[in-house]
């Protein structure tokens, strides 16, 4: 299905974080053969922390696949490696880090696309959360500073172990010391948010989430939503995502989010663990959507 609208407002961009192997070019494909409006990808091998840089053939291959299908970059939302800890308190530990951040930054520069989606850090019980966030946000002006025309997309967390971003107010501290506020944005991690301790399962709650949301973060800064139930409970703080409807968030809140105008134009991506479903999955919510 072919995909070129960009002038009707409220289009829902629903994908999946689709692979990229062997190169770049091939996540467009990839995304396009499951039903797809929106994708994420890694443009570098998530758990490395070298990576060979992208060849100007393969990234106008990736631009060409992304316009014979329909993918504009407000649908794509690359996702950075999991090694990167841009709050370290291990002054060897941030370096690699910021440096791996700006070459993650400089590859979506590279591809043509807008935004970045990363964890925001973690203490790891070695300094106090406000240096933490501060750390944060001093890298990301680092890394801002040094590219252009691409968004620090920042995920909140479950706020597992000594991750940081679990709450509104931790993003919120971030964003407040980003010098380039235009350049900044915020990914929501349903399964995070749940397990994080927002309650997504019943309409008051879901509700509630988003005005919290709303008061201490901005609904300007949301830039898109990571979509998965979760197999652990409210407040768990425990990262464990589970396929749509099947978890302790349930069915009623994918009707909820696929109903709601404020996650329209965004990409919208799946992250649940089996890729199996998600074809069925994605014809799904597009069906929750499209319900009167
Ligand atoms: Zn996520
Ligand atoms: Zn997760």
């Amino acid at each position: 299905m072919t995909f070129t609208n960009c002038t009707r407002l409220n289009m829902k961009y629903i994908g999946a974080h689709v692979s990229a192997s062997p190169g770049v070019s091939k996540a467009p494909v990839n995304a396009e053969a499951i039903g797809a409006k929106a994708f994420a990808l890694f443009t570098r091998n998530p758990s490395r922390w070298t990576s060979k840089a992208i060849s100007d053939k393969e990234a106008e291959a990736f631009k060409a696949n992304c316009a014979k299908f329909g993918y504009t970059p407000a649908q794509i939302l690359p996702h950075d490696s999991y090694l990167i800890n841009l709050g370290s308190p291990d002054a060897e530990k941030l370096a690699i880090s910021r440096e791996a951040f700006l070459d993650e930054l400089r590859r979506c520069e590279q591809l043509g696309l807008t935004m970045l989606n990363f964890h925001p850090g973690s203490h790891l019980k070695l300094i106090s959360e406000e240096q933490c966030l501060d750390l944060i946000a001093d890298s990301i002006n680092d890394a801002l500073e040094r590219t252009s025309g691409v968004k620090a997309v920042i995920e909140n967390t479950a706020g597992q172990g000594s991750n940081l971003g679990y709450t509104f107010e931790q993003i919120a501290r971030i964003i407040d010391h980003v010098d380039d506020k235009s350049r900044v944005g915020v990914c929501i991690d349903t399964c995070h948010t749940f397990a994080a301790g927002y309650d997504l399962s019943t309409p008051e709650g879901y509700e509630d989430t988003w005005r919290q949301f709303e008061e201490v973060i901005g609904l300007n800064y949301l830039s898109a939503i990571h979509l998965n139930d979760s197999k652990k409970g409210l407040r768990s703080r425990v990262d464990r995502h589970d396929s749509i409807g099947k978890g302790m968030i349930g069915r009623e809140f994918f009707e909820l989010l696929m109903k709601d105008p404020r996650t329209d134009n965004i990409p919208i991506i799946l992250e649940t663990p089996d890729e199996s479903l998600w074809a069925e999955e994605i014809s799904e919510l597009y069906a929750l959507a499209s319900r009167p």
